[in-house]
C-alpha cells in the first residue's frame, strides 16, 4: 500500500511537471506570437431579440485564435491563463483591442463590437491608455465599442479596477460583465461597478430547458437586471427552445450557434455589409 501510494505520488508530481513543463513552452512561444503574426480573431454575432422571436444582428464579439506553428490552432482557454501568469496577455491584449477596432471601422454597418478584457488588463497594465490608442488609432466612435469584463478583475485591487472602469466609461465605451453567476463574487461585483451590460453565463443556458435549478438562476438572474435596468445578452445559445424559453423571461439579446459560430469576418460580410 505504501509502495502504491509512493507511486501515485509520483504519477501526481510527474504530472505536475510535464504540464508546468509545456505551459513554459507556450510561454515561451507566447512571447513571439505577435511578431510572427500567429493570432487572428473569429467573431460571432449578437442579436437582439424581439418581442417576436424574430432576431436581428446588432453586433459582434471578437474572440483570439492562435495559430501554433507545430500545434496549430490553440484554444484561448488554453494559452490565455498562462499569458495571464506571464503578463503577456497586457501586450497580447493590446493587439486585440487595435484589430478589432480597426476591423469594425471597415464595416459598412455601425455594429458593435465586443472585446473581452483580462483580469490582468486592469490590474497590471494600463488598460485606460490602451484602449485610448486603439481608438484614437482607428478612430472608431467610442460608444461601438463594449469591453467585456469578469468578476476576476476585482480580486486583487477593487479600487484600482473601480477607477479603471471609470476611466474607461468616461471615455464613451460600454462595460459588460461577462459570464455572470460563475464567479463567486457576483452581486457584490454588480453593486460595486456601473456596469452598461451583463452576459448570463452559458453553463445556465445549456441546462435551463432541462434542469429547474437552472431556469430558476436564469429567471431571477432577468428579473435582477431588469430592476436593475442592465440588458441582458445569454450566451451559448444554441436551440430554438432555448431562445423561446429566453424570450418568454424578458431576454433582450441572445448569443450563440443558433445565430452563428465564431467565424473569420469575411464570413459575415453581408451583415457587417463588407
Ligand atoms: P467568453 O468571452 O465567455 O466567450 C464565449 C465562449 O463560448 C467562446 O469560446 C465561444 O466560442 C463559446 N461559444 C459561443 N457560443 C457557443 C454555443 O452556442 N455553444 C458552445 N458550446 N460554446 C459557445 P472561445 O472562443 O473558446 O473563448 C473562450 C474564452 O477565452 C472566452 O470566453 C474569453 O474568456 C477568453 N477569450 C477569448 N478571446 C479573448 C481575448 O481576446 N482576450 C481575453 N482576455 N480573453 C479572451
Ligand atoms: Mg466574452
Ligand atoms: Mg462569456
Ligand atoms: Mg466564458
Amino acid at each position: 500500500a505504501k509502495s502504491a501510494g509512493g507511486d501515485q505520488w509520483l504519477n501526481y508530481t510527474f504530472e505536475m511537471d510535464r504540464k508546468a513543463q509545456h505551459n513554459r513552452a507556450l510561454d515561451q512561444d507566447l512571447k513571439q506570437s505577435i511578431e510572427r503574426n500567429e493570432f487572428t480573431l473569429a467573431w460571432q454575432p449578437q442579436a437582439a431579440l424581439e418581442p417576436s422571436g424574430e432576431t436581428v444582428v446588432v453586433g459582434f464579439e471578437a474572440l483570439l485564435r492562435w495559430r501554433h506553428p507545430e500545434q496549430g490552432l490553440i484554444s484561448p482557454d488554453v494559452f490565455i491563463p498562462v499569458a495571464e501568469s506571464s503578463g503577456d496577455i497586457v501586450a497580447i491584449g493590446e493587439w486585440v483591442l487595435n484589430a478589432a477596432c480597426q476591423e469594425a471601422m471597415r464595416w459598412a454597418r455601425p455594429l458593435r463590437v465586443g472585446v473581452n478584457v483580462s483580469p490582468t488588463q486592469v490590474q497590471r497594465g494600463d488598460i485606460v491608455a490602451s484602449v485610448r490608442s486603439a481608438l484614437l488609432a482607428s478612430r472608431l466612435p467610442p460608444h461601438r465599442l463594449e469591453l467585456e469584463v469578469t468578476e476576476g478583475m476585482v480580486i486583487r485591487d477593487v479600487g484600482r479596477a473601480k477607477a479603471a472602469l471609470t476611466s474607461l466609461r468616461e471615455l464613451g465605451v460600454a462595460i459588460t460583465l461577462d459570464d455572470f453567476g460563475t464567479g463567486y463574487s457576483s452581486l457584490t461585483t454588480l453593486r460595486a461597478f456601473p456596469f452598461d451590460r451583463m452576459k448570463l453565463d452559458r453553463g445556465f443556458v445549456a441546462t435551463m430547458t432541462e434542469d429547474e435549478v437552472s431556469a430558476a438562476i436564469v429567471g431571477g438572474t432577468l428579473d435582477l437586471a431588469r430592476r436593475l435596468g442592465l440588458p441582458v445578452t445569454a450566451e451559448g445559445v444554441e436551440t430554438e427552445e432555448q431562445r423561446e424559453q429566453l424570450r418568454l423571461q424578458g431576454c433582450s439579446e441572445i448569443q450563440g450557434w443558433l445565430i452563428g459560430r465564431p467565424m473569420p469576418i469575411e464570413h459575415w460580410s453581408d451583415l457587417t455589409g463588407g
